[in-house]
């Protein structure tokens, strides 16, 4: 049978999703009933400041279906990303309030809601709008005004579904919690009906709502109840990151070995690489190199005097200075003397000109929360 919609109407209710996050870029998001995870493999992959990213589900089961592709591959190892991501899923019901669900900047139910039995509306309503009290909630659900135009539809589209709500009916409960909670709400949907049946709505229908900034009170007054942990963590992976200093340091050690033996084979056989080496350019009499996109990342900028001491031992006789725009300079030898002098002047404030550092310098002083430094010492190498 064709599919109604182009793209299928589950894929463009992730994409409103998806955009929604790459608009309002939300760092911490729930997807409460994300059955196997689909949607957030979606925003793992799409939403690339998200920090933590947590699917709940009461049925295990589903969940335990493809949990296991959220583990990193060698690749996020070799090319850590440049943010914290740390994936959760947790098995319980949306209708307990659980700690672990507070704080969150996104909320998203897609098509959970109508699996609720009616008085469980209520109660789930309370925990989402009034425990977990997110900045930002998108619930999508069927629009039963739309069911006319399905094909062979008797009852309703899923056999789980315990009701499915007209425009009307979406719209005032929506309204009612909106006043009860204190949010703003603004409706829409995917899946358009074709031109000549326009007054139906989407097929599925969409509320966003933001938390009211002038009405905190409420929510707060839920959100101070403690409540006991009552979710079951399932799975939990920590994506390697460069703001962790192990993977840091690992990274950039990595990078200055790969990046140095290239610069120096090059430089020795006298010939430069073309396409595995970098392209050299000329500043005054030094020849330039530049380095690699990790070096753009603002933890890595700070760092930039501390790579010297690596570069330097990894090049043996061949002086490699590098610049505020990173690049890494190779200084002909008998330029020595100047390059100390304009570290004199660099100390005394001459802000402008790049320094380099001293011997003394070492990676726990430049990272303080550094506890485990396992760096090869490449002093006197
Ligand atoms: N959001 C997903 C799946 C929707 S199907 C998607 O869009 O693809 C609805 C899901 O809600 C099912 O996986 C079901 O197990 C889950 N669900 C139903 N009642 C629930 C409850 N009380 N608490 C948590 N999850 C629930």
């Amino acid at each position: 049978m064709c599919p109604l919609f182009s793209p299928p109407l589950f894929m463009q209710r992730y994409q409103f999703v998806v955009e929604f996050v790459q608009k309002h870029e939300p760092k911490k998001v729930l997807d409460l009933g994300c059955a196997e995870c689909s949607l957030l493999r979606k925003l793992k992959f799409h939403g690339n400041g998200i920090e933590l990213l947590v699917g709940l589900d009461k049925d295990s089961s589903v969940m335990r279906t493809r949990m296991h592709s959220f583990a990193p591959l060698s690749s996020d190892y070799l090319q850590p990303r440049s943010g914290p991501l740390t994936i959760e899923l947790y098995q319980g019901s949306v209708t307990q309030p659980d700690p672990s669900t507070h704080g969150f900047d996104l909320v998203t139910c897609i098509e959970l809601i109508e699996h609720l039995h009616i008085e469980e509306v209520e109660r789930f309503t309370e925990v989402l709008f009034g425990f977990m009290a997110p900045s930002n909630v998108i619930v999508s659900t069927p629009n039963a005004d739309y069911n006319p135009l399905l094909p062979g539809l008797v009852g309703f589209r899923h056999h789980d579904h315990k009701f499915e709500w007209s425009r009307k009916e979406f719209q005032l409960w929506a309204l009612r919690l909106c006043d009860l909670f204190g949010y703003i709400v603004s409706f829409t949907g995917v899946g358009v009906p074709a031109d000549s049946h326009t007054n139906v709505g989407f097929c599925s229908q969409i509320a966003v709502f933001n938390r009211d900034p002038s009405r905190q009170d409420s929510a707060l007054q839920c959100r101070s109840r403690e409540e006991p942990t009552v979710y079951r963590l399932l799975y939990s992976v920590v994506y390697p990151s460069l703001s962790d200093n192990n993977i840091l340091q690992r990274t950039l050690v990595n990078e200055v070995l790969c990046r140095a033996e290239l610069i120096k084979r090059s430089w020795l056989s006298g010939e430069w690489v073309a396409k595995t080496a970098p392209e050299p350019f000329m500043q005054g009499s030094s020849v330039c190199v530049s380095l690699l996109d990790v070096w753009a990342c603002p933890r890595v900028k700070s760092l930039c005097g501390t790579l010297w001491r690596f570069t330097e031992a990894l090049m043996g006789e061949l002086r490699v200075e590098l610049t505020p725009a990173r690049h890494a300079i190779i200084m002909p030898a008998d330029e020595e003397e100047e390059v100390e002098e304009d570290e004199d002047e660099d100390a005394e404030g001459a802000g402008t000109k790049w320094t380099t550092t001293t011997a003394t310098e070492d990676w726990d002083a430049e990272m303080p929360n550094n506890s485990n430094s396992n760096l090869p010492d490449f002093h006197g190498a």
